[in-house]
């Protein structure tokens, strides 16, 4: 083979060079370029733990489990039990014998049921509330709806019979609550674990009207703003999950994060009982609920955890309800120990935050504007974003390119210093760092002063 003369060789190296300058520069970000990333502190995925019906296991077994892998959690805890709450269950309502009386000449129809259902569990009598939660049910889908106009039919006439024993009866989950304090409520809030509200009584939403939702949800924020502060009333959820359109639109005006549902455009949705797996979606973020129950295999839960790692738009939101044989579907705490330790391992990969800070950093980023100037030898960066800032101040992840010999940056946000290192990705140097998104603005030095 005859060998290419030295000249053309030099000239061919030199081209090749040439353009591989060319194309290395088109993909290089320019020095200054800022994005905030879509998780904190830059990871793959997010991922809440949270609790409902706030059951007494769940503070005595679980809760140590988390404490020792510093993992946070969500507590979503019924008010109305609780010793020391102000707001009990009542109706709000005409007098319930009027009610009772009307039930023997008018049966119960579209116009009725929602007063009846209402004032169902406090009618005088034990053994009432099963009747209201299954009948609310019923009611909430159009398709049941006659049966669950029945079922009050029969709580009336049994009532009228004599049927019951005298007196009230909380739900179940009212019960298994038996021994939490606002004391250690306030002490676990003190700890980083957010403490929200599940209603006063635990109630079946879709089968009470406006004034009694209204009830159980404003008051119950109102208790745990008394006995805790406004930091807690950002989340609720529903009991039952409910997504009922009468109650989300009054429960929205009342609390900024329902669990139950999350109205923002950004954002797809695959609730609990969903059999769909996250897939393809042209909204930023997927909120992806999956909730144990005893039969789940821990296999099963593990591998959720590795999809919201694989993928990059996933916010895993875990829902456990009873812990060591007390409460609904109760989870096993030597299991919930392998499976936090899992999650821990993953911690890398996976921003793990309470459910109000996941949202609190969704809306922020979908709601901020960052831009950057370069001024002598620093970069300045001025983020800003249109939400509520008292309520919406948790810092965000910002991504800056800086220059290649910049191995770290000292980065300034009024007296807030942080000094971070300087990574590489494809498109040159960058730093990541936390900015407060309330309007001061940031500068970045690749030298201490
Ligand atoms: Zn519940």
């Amino acid at each position: 083979m005859r060998a290419v003369n030295t000249p053309l060789k030099g000239f061919l190296i030199l081209m090749i060079l040439c353009l591989a300058t060319i194309v290395s520069k088109a993909q290089q970000a320019k020095i200054g370029q800022t994005e905030i990333t879509k998780w904190q502190d830059g990871k793959n995925g997010a991922l809440s733990i949270t609790y409902d019906d706030g059951s007494i296991n769940q503070f005595k077994y679980a809760l140590p489990i988390m404490e020792r892998l510093k993992l946070p959690a969500t507590f979503f805890v019924i008010t109305g039990g609780i010793p020391e709450s102000k707001y009990h269950g009542k109706f709000i309502g005409r007098s319930v014998k009027t009610i009772i009386k009307e039930s023997a000449t008018i049966p119960t129809n579209e116009h009725n049921f929602l007063e009846r259902c209402s004032a169902g569990g406090y009618l005088g009598y034990k053994g009432t509330i099963s009747y209201v939660t299954k009948a609310a049910s019923l009611y909430d889908e159009a398709k049941t709806r006659e049966e669950g106009i029945k079922v009050m039919d029969e709580l009336y006439r049994k009532v009228r019979n004599g049927e019951f024993q005298p007196g009230y009866q909380p739900c179940d989950e009212v019960l298994q609550e038996d021994g939490l304090t606002w004391e250690d409520l306030k002490n676990y809030g003190g700890r980083g674990y957010e403490i929200a509200s599940h209603s006063i009584t635990h109630a079946s939403m879709p089968g009470l009207d406006s004034v009694n939702i209204q009830y159980e949800l404003e008051k119950s924020k109102e208790e745990i703003r008394d006995k805790m502060g406004a930091r807690y009333t950002f989340s609720a959820e529903v009991p039952y999950g409910y997504e009922n359109e009468r109650v989300m639109k009054i429960a929205y005006k009342i609390y900024p994060a329902l669990r139950n549902r999350m109205p923002e455009p950004w954002l797809k949705e695959i609730d609990r009982a969903s059999k769909q797996t996250p897939g393809s979606t042209n909204k930023d973020y997927i909120q992806w609920q999956r909730g144990a129950t005893t039969k789940t295999p821990l296999s099963l839960m593990q591998s959720w955890v590795d999809t919201a790692v694989a993928k990059n738009n996933i916010w895993l939101v875990l829902v456990i309800h009873g812990v060591d044989n007390l409460g609904y579907e109760a989870l096993q705490h030597t299991m919930l120990d392998e499976y936090f330790q899992y999650i821990k391992v993953n911690q890398k990969e996976l921003w793990i935050a309470t459910f109000g800070d996941v949202t609190r950093y969704m809306r922020e980023r979908e709601h901020s504007k960052v831009e950057h100037e370069k001024k002598d030898d620093k970069i300045l960066i001025t983020l800003t974003q249109s939400l509520d800032k008292i309520m919406y101040d948790l810092p965000l992840t910002l991504k800056t390119y800086v220059p290649a010999d910049w191995k770290k940056a000292w980065v300034w946000q009024g007296k807030r210093m942080q000094r971070v290192d300087a990574a590489k990705d494809e498109k040159g140097s960058y730093v990541l760092y936390q900015a407060y998104p309330n309007g001061i603005a940031l500068s970045l030095s690749g030298k201490e002063n």
